[in-house]
């Protein structure tokens, strides 16, 4: 699934530059997903694109908003619920340029012991 931001953001802008996909944007901005730029999800908090968030799998073996969001509301999605396979494939087409190795417990919350 994705990770949300909820209701409590105080808009500190924190967690925007950490994001390995650039799924987050500040609220009112505008959005950029597959070379097209679309309205903003919410225009009153920072917000995460769905479809460009990938829990950090991939990249990170926690969810980097959550890691450093000071009021704990970078959440997980109940309704964007994804398989570890779905978010890794994603993370490969953000970024085709990279080489991903094999997921293991430093790339993937899933692996996580
Ligand atoms: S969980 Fe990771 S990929 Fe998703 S919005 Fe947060 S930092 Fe970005
Ligand atoms: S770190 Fe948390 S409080 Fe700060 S902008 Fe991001 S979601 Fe909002």
């Amino acid at each position: 699934m994705s990770t949300m931001i909820t209701e409590e953001c105080i808009n500190c802008g924190a967690c925007e530059p950490e994001c390995p996909n650039t799924a987050i944007y500040a609220g009112g901005v505008q959005y950029e997903f597959n070379g097209k730029m679309f309205d903003a999800l919410s225009n009153d908090f920072y917000y995460i694109v769905p479809e460009k968030c990938t829990e950090c799998v991939g990249h990170f073996d926690q969810e980097q908003c959550a890691a450093v969001c000071p009021v704990d509301c970078c959440v997980p999605d109940p309704n964007h619920v994804e398989s570890e396979e779905v978010l890794y494939a994603r993370a490969k087409t953000i970024h085709p340029e990279k080489e991903f190795g094999e997921l293991g417990a430093s790339t993937s919350h899933f692996r996580k012991g």
